[in-house]
């Protein structure tokens, strides 16, 4: 493809992202959800602050009065939990006022191997599992061999074949979206040990405030009166402070900011209910900590400072972004800085004991507003507390520098006409993101605690397996002069290494990569989220590591070549029906060229139709007769199967036939190709002018008439190689084989 094609393809890929919206709303309203939960309760008004909706059932006892029995919630209003195909799943729950779960339906999902009612049904039955369940068991999924087993305090479910990723996404979206209505709703503080391991849905490492502080995750600020007396020179404000002329260095206010709702500071900055807390109500927009202390902080002097209701201003990209103060009366864990803050108590009512007690005798939401009674030295002795949640409406991006700053008004006059407020601001500086808060978050994460590293552990032979399978496929093309010394042992290894692919990666181990992992990494990146769904797939993510890896070193076919299991049970059968005498038909080079921008269509049609016509995307994908192959052994529904046994007869009568005209993933790979500049594959002056030795025994017709090799269309079968190294069959070999044989050995006579 040329790079005004790229470039027209580039530009309308970004068009059609600029279309693609990434509302996640739920999908059902009031009277949806009493159809949905076969009209069991009286369903009322969706609650304002939270997406829930009250389910009330008369009781007789009351007169017919109808009771508060729970709350119903779609999962993808709480935290959008991604399945296998990128998008998210969405759950539909009703949990009672003790966290127990009432009533639970699939509502929606666009998982591809269970697209169809028998499939949204075996995922349906799945959630149904955990009917009568609470927040309080501990909850574990297996594999589809393990029946479900069940009491008080455990549930083994039992998961669905071919299904773990998408049963995975199904646990977490009930559970972290119960455990976040439990406790914003239900004002729970103990949600259950499953919830606690998924709610957190994060790992941390306890860190001490000093370290915090040494790593930028908390930001220390300090102004002194001299800062704001000269702030204020000129104005009518300038004199306010009598003690700022006398004492210019004295601290007025010392700030600490932290980007809490980072794990790794969040956790470490509140206790457990206060992080859970904060996690429900800022429902997945970032927040910010800032604490302020000193002789201004809660001052109330309005010619010093005045009460702004919001008096901090985030910027990023030089915009202003929207936040809100969130309100908050949970305690802080501050390790190293400060105790866990006394309770107030009623008789308290000194200045102190006001800023205690702010929240509640206000109503003034800004308050975590806390006496620290600390053993350390230089720890203020009154804090404030802010904790500014940016509204997702314009979301800030934790990995770019954004700005922090701080307003400080003073009011001068002295009747209402004349009153006036000066307003200046300060910056708050705060560092933390970009490279540093990326390694941090590496090395303070907890691996081995992540659920899907327990996934990794539990499959830990199958990874061993196909790891060892990697590196003597990697040492076999290093190395692969060796290995094709000879056409017969070429054939031998060659053979064996697809029987591998094809009985170990694919059927055994489910190694199949496919499209959809490409479309589902496109949904879920322009849809605002990671591929860290991906990773409860432990083979897709090795396969695709080492695809990628070794794409830029030896081009596409190191997958496609030898460790797609669909190109390799292709391949297989081509072997088979050489040996019975069916021989594969070599096209003219012009079609053949003409075929195979096929196979680049019908990726085109799958990306576009990701954004302009999504549902089409889900039937697009099913080109790939990977699943019904590989995953479902031919054990499908006819239509896959007649499109699957297709498939491969289209390779018997031309070799790999789909992978070479029809494969979208193929396509994709052979795009990528670009990237790979190396032409490892050793040739001769002669290749092409005069042998054609090479070209006319390529299957892939791979090589071209001037004897250089298309790499994206190379798949890395070896058999040219062998070729280069046989005197049977390369020509500059066979002229230097027949003129060695003409030199005649000259013996002088008489000697011995
Ligand atoms: S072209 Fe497609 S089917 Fe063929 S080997 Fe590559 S990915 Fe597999
Ligand atoms: S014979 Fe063709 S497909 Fe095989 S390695 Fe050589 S160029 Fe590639």
């Amino acid at each position: 493809m040329n790079r005004r094609v790229w470039g027209a393809v580039g530009i309308a890929l970004l068009a059609l992202e600029c279309l693609f919206t990434q509302a996640h709303a739920g999908l059902l309203n009031r009277q949806d959800i009493e159809k949905q939960l076969d009209g069991q309760y009286m369903v009322g008004e969706v609650q304002a602050g939270m997406p829930v909706y009250p389910l009330f059932a008369k009781n007789p006892a009351s007169a017919g009065k109808p009771d508060l029995k729970g709350y119903a919630f779609e999962s993808i209003d709480f935290k959008p939990i991604r399945g296998y195909s990128g998008k998210p799943i969405d759950v539909l729950v009703a949990m009672d006022l003790t966290g127990g779960f009432m009533d639970v339906r699939l509502v929606d999902h666009k998982e591809p191997f269970f697209n169809n009612p028998t499939g949204t049904t075996r995922l349906g039955n799945f959630a149904a599992q955990y009917i009568d369940l609470s927040l309080q068991h501990s909850i574990q999924v297996h594999d589809h061999t393990t029946p479900t087993v069940r009491d008080e305090r455990s549930a083994d479910l039992q998961g669905v074949n071919h299904g773990t990723v998408s049963v995975k996404a199904i646990d977490q979206s009930i559970v972290v979206s119960a455990a976040m209505v439990a406790i914003g709703k239900l004002g729970m503080t103990d949600t259950g040990s499953a919830s606690r391991r998924r709610s957190s849905g994060e790992h941390y490492k306890p860190l001490t405030w000093a370290v915090m502080v040494s790593r930028g995750m908390v930001s220390t600020t300090t102004f002194t009166r001299g800062d704001f007396a000269r702030a204020f020179a000129n104005t009518r404000s300038a004199d306010a402070d009598v003690l700022a002329t006398k004492q210019p260095n004295d601290p007025a206010l010392i700030f600490h900011t932290a980007l809490i709702s980072l794990p790794s500071i969040g956790r470490n900055l509140l206790d457990s209910e206060g992080w859970r807390y904060l996690s429900s109500s800022r429902r997945q927009a970032h927040a910010l900590l800032v604490t302020e202390s000193g002789p201004f902080a809660g001052v109330n002097e309005l010619a010093l400072r005045v009460a702004d209701d919001l008096p901090f201003i985030v910027k990023q990209n030089g915009k202003i972004l929207k936040t809100t103060i969130l309100p908050y009366d949970k305690g802080l864990k501050v390790p190293g800085y400060a105790a866990k803050p006394p309770v107030a108590t009623p008789s308290e009512n000194s200045d102190q004991s006001i800023l205690l007690n702010c929240a509640s005798a206000t109503g003034d939401p800004r308050c975590l507003n806390r006496k620290i009674d600390s053993p350390q030295t230089n720890t203020p002795q009154k804090m404030k507390a802010y904790f500014l949640v940016v509204d997702k409406s314009t979301p800030l991006d934790p990995t770019i520098p954004f700005e922090l700053s701080f307003k400080l008004g003073r009011q001068y006059g002295t009747n209402l006409i004349l009153t006036r407020v000066e307003r200046r601001e300060f910056p708050l500086p705060y560092d933390f993101n970009g490279w540093p808060a990326k390694y941090y978050d590496f090395i303070d994460t907890d691996w081995l605690a992540l659920d899907w590293m327990k996934i990794w552990q539990k499959r830990w032979a199958e990874i061993a397996a196909l790891a060892v399978g990697l590196l003597l496929l990697t040492a076999g093309l290093i190395a692969q002069k060796r290995v094709s010394a000879t056409s017969r042992r070429l054939k031998l290894l060659r053979t064996s290494y697809l029987i591998f692919t094809l009985g170990f990666i694919g059927w055994f181990a489910q190694g199949q990569l496919t499209i959809i992992n490409v479309t589902a990494a496109v949904e879920s990146l322009t849809g605002g989220g990671d591929l860290s769904f991906l990773l409860n797939d432990p083979m897709t993510v090795i396969l695709w590591i080492f695809t990628l890896g070794t794409l830029l070193v030896w081009g596409r076919s190191t997958f496609c070549g030898w460790l797609c299991p669909f190109g390799a049970l292709q391949e297989l059968i081509s072997m088979i029906a050489n040996a019975v005498g069916i021989q594969q038909r070599r096209l003219h080079t012009a079609l053949d060229a003409k075929l195979k921008w096929i196979k680049y269509a019908v990726l085109a049609t799958i990306i576009g139709s990701i954004f302009a016509a999504p549902s089409f995307a889900e039937l697009a994908v099913k080109i790939e007769p990977f699943e019904t192959a590989i995953s479902f052994y031919f054990m499908r529904e006819w239509p896959y199967i007649l499109w699957a046994a297709a498939c491969l007869v289209l390779g018997v009568v031309v070799y790999r036939g789909y992978c070479r005209y029809i494969c979208p993933l193929g396509a994709a790979l052979a795009a990528v190709n670009i990237l790979q500049r190396w032409s490892w594959i050793p040739r001769r002056e002669e290749c092409g002018t005069p042998c054609q030795s090479c070209r006319h025994r390529c299957e892939y017709q791979a090589i071209t008439p001037a004897g250089s090799i298309t790499y994206s269309e190379c798949f890395q079968c070896l058999d040219c190689v062998a070729i280069y190294q046989d005197d049977q069959r390369c020509l500059p070999l066979i002229q230097e084989r027949k003129s060695d044989s003409r030199i005649i050995t000259i013996t002088e006579v008489g000697r011995t």
